[in-house]
């Protein structure tokens, strides 16, 4: 069995077949669904044609079954789901928010994995015991 995810506030599964769906919104208020692969690193995305996705803007993105906000309070421009592996262990996973921005986060407790070109990004500040966060 693949990745399996999942909304961090309603607990639902948010991934059907190799996609990870969410709902997202642009800052001009452009609403439509996104697929992302759901693959840690592979940064595929589809989305229907009349919602085009524009390459550095900050989306914000939502459960797409509870409609709950997943960008981060403490950092908007990480979005966060949860994940459990093959092996049934469970990780936050975050996302850049930013389209055309390639990094994901594999958090589980205090150890940080880092994918994708633009890992560098976030990887000090999800380094940083969160106390510090605030400091940035
Ligand atoms: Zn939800």
């Amino acid at each position: 069995m693949a990745n399996n995810y999942y909304c961090p506030i309603c607990r639902s599964n948010i991934n059907i077949g190799n996609s990870l769906v969410f709902s997202a919104k642009s800052p001009e208020n452009k609403k439509g669904l996104v697929f992302l692969d759901t693959e840690l690193g592979n940064y595929t995305k589809s989305t229907h044609p009349d919602f085009e996705l524009q390459e550095g803007v900050e989306y914000k993105f939502y459960c797409p079954v509870c409609r709950a906000k997943l960008n981060k309070e403490e950092n908007p421009n990480l979005v966060k789901v949860h994940m459990t592996d093959r092996e049934g262990d469970e990780f936050e996973i975050n996302i850049s928010n930013i389209i055309g921005e390639h990094c994901t986060y594999k958090i589980e407790e205090k150890r940080v994995q880092a994918f994708g070109p633009d890992a560098d990004r976030y990887k000090k500040y999800l380094d940083l015991p969160l106390e510090y966060h605030k400091y940035l």
